[in-house]
């Protein structure tokens, strides 16, 4: 079966991702192609979040899961609604920096160390086209940094420090999830 995450190789990914014009954002296009990123993150049973270049769409936008946002993991709550972040910047980004294990839905069979700023502010347009802006640290402040990477055509594998294959992705997750908890 083909991949639905457009893979590492793929010109698509080395692209600077345009702006999306404020006036297209309530666009049957533009919101055609978030629905479509929603659907496809929630498909992929680690994905934490994807960027429109991931399917083949050289835009400015992506897509957090909303578990990544609630506080305690609890079967019981359901996961707030993924959000949603249109022409992003990085306003803020603290001194500290911090390692931590990556993935990328786009670099399947593999995983990283990559070391990036502890806390990360993204100003955005949210999916009705309003302003927001949201502070990220620890995991949060680490997905902001690698999918603003994504939109200017960088992936994780050119930063990381450490990169390790794995043929078996359940594996590299697993891991993945005992460094950093999702
Ligand atoms: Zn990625």
């Amino acid at each position: 079966m083909k991949d639905p995450i457009v893979q590492d190789g793929d010109p698509v990914l080395r692209m600077k991702a345009a702006p999306v014009p404020k006036k297209d954002i309530s666009s049957r296009k533009i919101q055609a192609l978030i629905a479509k990123m929603k659907k496809a993150l929630a498909a992929e049973e680690f994905g934490v979040a994807l960027a429109a270049p991931q399917l083949g769409e050289p835009l400015r936008i992506f897509v957090v899961a909303g578990s990544v946002f609630q506080e305690k993991k609890d079967e019981q709550i359901p996961s707030p609604p993924d959000r949603v972040f249109i022409n992003p910047t990085l306003t803020r980004l603290s001194k500290k920096k911090v390692e931590m294990s990556e993935g990328c839905l786009s670099v399947r069979g593999k995983y990283g160390t990559v070391i990036r700023h502890e806390k990360a502010t993204v100003k955005a347009q949210d999916e009705q086209g309003n302003p927001i802006t949201y502070h990220g640290s620890g995991l949060v402040g680490h997905i902001f940094q690698h999918e603003c990477d994504h939109l200017d055509g960088i992936l994780y594998i050119d930063k990381a420090v450490h990169i390790e294959e794995d043929e078996d992705m359940q594996s590299a997750r697993a891991k993945l999830k005992e460094k950093h908890g999702v």
